[in-house]
């Protein structure tokens, strides 16, 4: 198989990416690969919505301050560059039909959320992501040059010299294994939380793009700063993240006693994470309490309201159980502001990127911005480049197979990972659990067969190994995590 563009994922960066490229005229044969329906993906659970400041230059700036100050160590350039050109990308797609919420007279309504100096936050009720998703899903029908492959994983990336010129992909409904030729390769598999035990996150979600990268050889940088989100409702059947927006409007948070914990709603993540995290180590339980929310104002957050519902609790009267949550990778693949990474020909947008916005803790809601602008910008680039095709050069296709259940592993690697380089870490927790993955990554080298769950496995391993590293190398606590 060939094609000119190869994307791998079909959340909202990818889908951006194909909505400008479209948009801006770019025609050019477009492969969108899954291993999941968009629907299972992170970005169409998005709830809050997405930080823009659209206009005068000094609330941009402003916008760039609060970034900076939550993330310390951001790329400054990048950092700019994307909240500067948000605007542009974000705006084509509302001129094209994209409707946030807003009030009788047209204007749009925005959100306050933890670290923000302003109301910036555009959203639909609390379903944004769902909204962004079905409004691009439209669109990427209408260009005829795009095909959509679901049920298939992409296992590694084929590289000559320093150029990525296609990948290996597995079909996970029959083991097939193909190969696809491309002449630039997008990487869009979104994050890494599905390896904690407690997540917010698909559970595709295991950094896979990152291993995918690493391994022929891009900078991975920041891995250590997997950002937990404090306020998520957890139950055995389902994890049904609480929304910062709600803290926006008034809600706050009580002990099993029903003190408030004072001052806290609008604390960034890793702090309030972190308060949370200490009192539950301690004994303590806490509750999301939005009885003093007015009652026009849930109709904003019927998600979580109906979702809630549906497991006994009415928000408007029963405060909320909460938990932190592992939630967003900050790090990744390192590019710059246009979704370049090290090795030609070969990008990575959205969640699987450390493009340098988010630094060491992601502020809220400056994701989707993120997935929509880099796409934006890289599109902008690829109008100027040189588009060398890539032939068929061999054709490799068998079945293969491996019995093996690793499921229960699969749990093992994630509570480990929850205990030993979660919220709080310490290196000599650290060092057991690099050990550990280091005896399972080795035990599954040995065996040589081929299926989805162990494909899966492994990548969970190498991902959950970078972190780890990265996390006895980082001595200083700058961001998402404190090390004692
Ligand atoms: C519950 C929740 C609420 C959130 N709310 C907000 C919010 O309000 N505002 C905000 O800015 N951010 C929010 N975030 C974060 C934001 O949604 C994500 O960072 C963003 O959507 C990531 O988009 P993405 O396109 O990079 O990846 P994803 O949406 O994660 O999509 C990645 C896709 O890649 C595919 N994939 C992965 N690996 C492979 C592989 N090896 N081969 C083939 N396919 C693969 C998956 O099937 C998946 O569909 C939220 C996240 C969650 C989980």
């Amino acid at each position: 198989m060939q094609t000119d563009i190869l994307i791998v994922g079909n959340g909202i960066a990818a889908l951006s990416l194909v909505y400008h490229l479209t948009e801006i005229g770019i025609d050019k044969d477009i492969l969108v690969l899954s291993e999941q329906p968009t629907s299972e993906s992170n970005s169409y659970h998005a709830q809050g919505g997405i930080a823009v400041e659209f206009g005068d230059k000094p609330s941009k700036y402003q916008h760039i301050k609060d970034t900076m100050s939550c993330g310390i160590i951001n790329n400054q350039v990048s950092t700019t560059t994307i909240l500067n050109e948000a605007e542009k990308s974000i705006q084509s797609m509302i001129k094209d039909g994209l409707v946030f919420d807003a009030d009788e007279k047209g204007n749009l309504s925005k959100r306050l959320e933890g670290g923000h100096s302003n109301r910036r936050i555009l959203y639909h009720s609390d379903t944004s992501g769902k909204h962004i998703i079905d409004f691009l899903i439209k669109k990427v029908n209408q260009n005829k040059k795009v095909k959509i492959l679901q049920d298939t994983y992409c296992y590694e990336l084929l590289k000559e010299n320093n150029t990525c010129i296609g990948a290996k992909i597995f079909d996970t409904k029959t083991n097939r294994i193909d190969v696809i030729f491309a002449s630039k390769i997008v990487l869009a598999t979104g994050g890494a939380g599905a390896l904690y035990n407690y997540t917010s996150n698909s559970s595709y979600s295991i950094g896979s793009g990152v291993i995918l990268a690493q391994e022929i050889g891009a900078e991975i940088t920041n891995m250590e700063f997997i950002q937990f989100h404090p306020t998520a409702y957890v139950s055995p059947k389902k994890t049904i993240l609480i929304s910062e927006a709600l803290r926006g409007e008034g809600a706050f948070i009580i002990n099993q006693k029903g003190k408030r914990i004072p001052g806290v709603e609008l604390f960034t993540r890793d702090k309030l994470a972190r308060i949370l995290y200490e009192g539950i180590r301690n004994g303590d339980n806490y509750f999301l309490d939005c009885t003093n929310i007015q009652d026009s104002e849930f109709d904003k957050f019927s998600y979580i309201t109906n979702n809630l519902a549906a497991n006994g609790i009415d928000i408007r009267i029963t405060p909320i159980p909460i938990k932190p949550v592992a939630h967003y990778m900050c790090g990744g693949i390192t590019t710059d502001a246009k979704g370049k990474t090290s090795i030609n020909n070969l990008y990575a947008i959205g969640e699987v990127a450390n493009s340098g916005l988010h630094g060491a803790n992601r502020l809220a809601s400056n994701s989707l911005t993120e997935a929509i602008t880099v796409p934006y910008l890289l599109t902008l680039d690829l109008l100027n480049n040189e588009w060398t095709k890539v032939y068929n050069k061999t054709r490799t296709i068998h079945y293969t197979k491996d019995d093996s259940n690793y499921d229960f592993k699969i749990e093992i690697l994630r509570r480990e990972m929850w205990k030993k380089c979660g919220i709080v870490r310490t290196s000599t927790a650290l060092v057991e659990l690099r050990n550990y993955i280091k005896t399972e990554l080795h035990s599954i080298t040995e065996n040589t067969g081929l299926s989805y769950p162990k494909l899966r496995y492994s990548t969970m391993l190498k991902t959950a190994a970078i972190i780890v590293e990265s996390s006895l190398n980082r001595n200083k606590n700058v961001g998402t995590f404190w090390k004692e």
